[in-house]
């Protein structure tokens, strides 16, 4: 049944699709947005079309930015043979949080998950076997402690072992099934610190 203006239902049901909005919240937010002053609106409307316009995968590392090449791959103060895995943006951003890890970043936009149907093929791996052509020293993998940032890593390490590049996992201290972007800046750096090599 349709309860309000058919406008509001679609706005709703927009609202709905999004990842932790529930029924009620979409509501909530919809009725925020139809009091919102317009121009308020329509900021938030063309701030949505532009990011998903004009943010691009990093040629080099793969992570969201505006530039061809993101700022961390292109600045020189960053030690280009030295790689951190991550599974997703959000983690690269735990990492930058610290403000001490030097190296550069690969993204490998999801984690192997064999219950969800998702393989080697399906996320960033290529790219990073590409990238190992170059000269890299060591690869830290930082996937989460879930069981597919697990499995993810020790499919990764048993790929580039060979090629004789160091490979090291972060250390454990992060609880199990934790993800990275929520857990504090000391306890990331403890982990990158106390790596250990696989
Ligand atoms: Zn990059």
């Amino acid at each position: 049944m349709d309860y309000y203006s058919s406008q509001i239902s679609k706005l709703i049901e927009e609202l709905s699709r999004l990842p932790g909005i529930g029924a009620k919240t979409a509501q909530r937010l919809a009725f925020h947005i139809i009091n919102m002053p317009e121009e308020q609106v329509a900021n938030l409307s063309n701030s949505i079309i532009n990011a998903k316009r004009n943010v691009m995968y990093c040629k080099e590392c793969l992570t969201l930015t505006d530039k061809e090449v993101c700022p961390i791959c292109s600045s020189p103060r960053r030690n280009k043979r030295q790689i951190m895995v991550v599974e997703n943006p959000r983690d690269l951003a735990a990492y930058e949080k610290t403000g001490k890890y030097d190296g550069i970043y690969h993204v490998l936009h999801g984690a192997i998950s064999p219950m969800l149907g998702i393989g080697p093929a399906d996320i960033k791996l290529k790219e990073l076997m590409q990238r190992l052509q170059g000269d890299v020293d060591e690869v830290i993998i930082a996937t989460n402690s879930s069981l597919e940032g697990e499995a993810t890593a020790m499919y990764i390490s048993k790929l580039i072992k060979p090629a004789g590049i160091k490979v090291s996992r972060i250390a454990s201290g992060i609880p199990v099934g934790g993800d990275l972007e929520y857990i504090d800046e000391v306890t990331l750096l403890r982990a990158l610190e106390g790596r250990v090599e696989l």
